[in-house]
Parts: C-alpha cells; structure tokens; sequence
C-alpha cells in the first residue's frame, strides 16, 4: 500500500511516495517557483537518476499533475497507474487549538485550515491549495491532514498562554501552539521503542535543532511545554529567526533603525539568528568552519548553544528529572561539536555525553550516554514525512 505524502508551500511541492509496507520511500521530489515562469519539478525515483522537468506550473495544479504523471509514468514512473496511491497525507503547520490530531480531509475541514491562516497567513493558505489541487487529481484518492501543532496540544493552559490580557486570546485565540509537532512525536515514540518502554512511562526532552530549531518536553506521552509559540520565531535563535527576544526590541527597531511594520517579519524571519550574529551564514556547518578565526561565528555558536542549555535545564525541573536527552533534525543529528556544547557541564541535572562516542558522529541513531549519567543520551534521526505517512494510513484505517 503506497501512501504519498504532500508539503505545499505558497510556491512549493515537496513529496514522497511511501510503500508502507516496508515503510520505505519509492520516489520524492519536489517543484518550486510555482506562479513563475522558471518553475521547475525535480523528480527521484529511489535508486535511479533524478530527472528534471521545467515548467511553466502557473498553479499548484499544474504541479501536482507533473507529480503525479512522473510516479505514473510508462518509463521513469515507479507505479503503474494512480491507482496504486492508496491516500494522501498532508502537512499542515497549524492547526490552531481545534485539531488535537490528524484528521480526514472534508470540505468543511479544508475551511478550518483555511480559517486559521489568520495564525499562519503564508503557511495554511498554501496548504489549503494544495490539497484542493490534489483532490481535483485524484477525487477518489482519501486524504488526511497532519498537522505540525497536534502533538503539542496537551500543553496545560500556564504553559501556553502568553502574559498579555485575556481578551486577546480568547478573540484572538493568541497563546502558545508549538510546532515540528511531527518530528517531536515521531522521536519519542523511537525513543520509547530504543527503551523498550511505552511512552506514556517517560519523561523526554526532545531537540530538534535544524535551520528552524525546538525543544519539546514530554512527559508520561503528553508535551507539557515547547519552545515555539504562537509563530515558528519563538524560543530558540535559529538559521535566520531572532527567536524569543525583548518585545520592546521591536519598537525599538523600528524607531531607531527605520524598520517598517510591513518588514518585521521579513526582518524578524530572515535577517536575524545565527544569520545576523555572524553575518557569515545560517547554516552551522559554515561557522564551524570559521569559529576559530571569525569570533562572530564563534559568538553565534555560542548564543545558540547556552539558549538551547537553558530551555534543557528549565524543562527538566518543569519535568521533575527525565529519562532522556535526545538530539535530532539537521543540527542535532550532524553537528557534534553543537550537542557536546550543549550538554557540556550538566552533570549537575543528571546529564553526561559519551564524548569520545559522539565526536564525528553524524546522522545514526546512537545511545550517547556518558559514564555517570542519570538520563540517557540519544542520537535519533527524525522522519516527519513517515509519521504522515503512519498517521495517514492509521486515519483511513478508521473510516475506511
Ligand atoms: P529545516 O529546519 O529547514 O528542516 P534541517 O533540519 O534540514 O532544516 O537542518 C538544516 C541545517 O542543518 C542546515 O542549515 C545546517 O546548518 C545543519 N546541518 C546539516 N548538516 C550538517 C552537518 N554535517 N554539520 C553541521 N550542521 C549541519
């Protein structure tokens, strides 16, 4: 059974086909600069070459049919006709506080999504798109919505809500969503299962530190808080979001350095974080590369590291202790010198990094727990697409 999963940004289609059998990938690709005249759709069959088509895709439709006419393609294709696409899973990235979970997709629930956009204006409309241009293609085809901020959902109420007056979140519904909700589950259910424990007996920290960075803590199954709130910014510097700041920076900003409100987000979004420190690169490879020479790569490093120490240590005592540190996503994953940092002088709050063990390690799933360490310490890579995919296949399996 073949499940194909679907990201849909404002001007981009990220895919993968999943053979759910073996829960392996049998194609992915994906199509940018929908709406512009040099759209283009790269297209990999797992195994063979990639193949290149050039557009124009001047709507998601039109990409969606170049999608679905490579998968089903006589020579390049990798399943004999549409048929053999059982459902499709979309990402949606917010999902307010009305989806708790993953959910069919109806027309009533296309409207929700796309009644939340006031919350993700560029995020939930591309979706909304996507989905009304896949279910054009493929009318017969189940689909269901996976949504970034689900997981997050059983924060309690002290967590989530922002310390400004009431009305606004009840009008405005402004608190606390969180988001990576996909990855953040995905991980600790591994987790569990690398424990050999149930997820509802564990206490989790889960960091997933990649261009966009969170840290989530789990306990007994459930996300008691996370560190994006209401937008992807909060919390963490990442690439080039400033992450949780002064408010009154802004204003600031504004009045000092003429930044317009029309450009607070461009400006909040892509010009700060490791970007804006170093004014070197967003991407921590790059300032690794540099650190020793240039000290605002060093600086950024830094920053990023002591935040991410104080989100650890402030979730272990909301936790009480936990059972385990895990690192995951593209930094998390690949970046050794930034989990050795991290974890560097917490023997106090029970954590201990095997170093030696650590050091070049990049991308493997790995037990990293030093010698007198209370928590265990995990490598786990992430895999959103295949918990849509799992998920996906879960929801369909009740109504169908
Ligand atoms: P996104 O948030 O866009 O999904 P990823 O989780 O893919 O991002 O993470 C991308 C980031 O991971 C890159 O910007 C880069 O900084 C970092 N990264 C990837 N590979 C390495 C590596 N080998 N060493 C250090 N950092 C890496």
């Amino acid at each position: 059974m073949n499940i194909l999963v679907i990201n849909c940004g404002s001007s981009s289609l990220k895919y993968q086909l999943i053979d759910m059998d073996t829960e392996s990938v049998i194609a992915k690709g994906n199509c940018e600069k929908i709406g512009l005249p040099d759209a283009f759709h790269k297209y990999k069959p797992t195994g063979k070459d990639e193949v290149l088509f050039n557009g124009p895709f001047p709507t998601h439709l039109e990409a969606v049919e170049s999608v679905l006419n490579a998968l089903a393609d006589s020579k390049i294709g990798v399943i004999k006709s549409l048929d053999e696409i059982s459902a499709v899973g979309h990402r949606i990235v917010q999902g307010g506080s009305i989806f708790k979970g993953p959910a069919i997709v109806t027309d009533e629930v296309i409207e929700q999504i796309e009644d939340l956009a006031s919350l993700a204006p560029l995020h939930n409309k591309a979706h909304a798109i996507g989905i009304r241009a896949c279910r054009k293609e493929l009318p017969d085809v189940p689909m269901v919505v996976v949504f970034d901020t689900s997981f997050h959902q059983t924060m309690p109420d002290y967590a989530y809500m922002y310390g400004i007056p009431y009305e606004m979140y009840e009008k405005g519904k402004i608190r606390r969503y969180g988001f990576h909700g996909t990855s953040h589950h995905y991980v600790a259910l591994r987790t569990a299962e690398i424990m050999g424990k149930d997820l509802s007996e564990l206490k989790l920290i889960i960091c997933h530190l990649g261009n966009g960075s969170s840290i989530t803590a789990i306990k007994n199954g459930k996300v008691i808080d996370t560190t994006m709130g209401l937008t992807p910014l909060d919390g963490l510097m990442m690439g080039t979001r400033c992450g949780a700041i002064d408010p009154a920076v802004i204003p600031f900003v504004m009045e000092n350095f003429g930044v317009k409100p029309e450009e607070l987000n461009d400006f909040m979004n892509k010009k700060c974080g490791m970007q804006g420190i170093s004014g070197v690169s967003s991407d921590f490879r790059d300032l690794q590369a540099v650190k020793h020479e240039n000290d605002r790569a060093r600086l950024a490093l830094d920053m990023f590291c002591y935040q991410a120490k104080k989100y650890i240590g402030g979730f272990i005592a909301a936790l009480n202790g936990i059972d385990a540190l895990v690192f995951t996503a593209g930094v998390g994953e690949n970046d050794y010198d930034v989990r050795e940092q991290i974890t560097d002088d917490m023997d106090y709050l029970g954590i201990v990094l095997n170093k030696e063990k650590n050091h070049g390690l990049k991308a493997k799933e790995s037990d990293l727990t030093g010698e007198g360490s209370k928590a265990k310490v995990y490598l786990v890579p992430t895999n959103e697409e295949l918990m849509i995919a799992r998920e996906t296949l879960q929801m369909i399996g009740k109504k169908y």
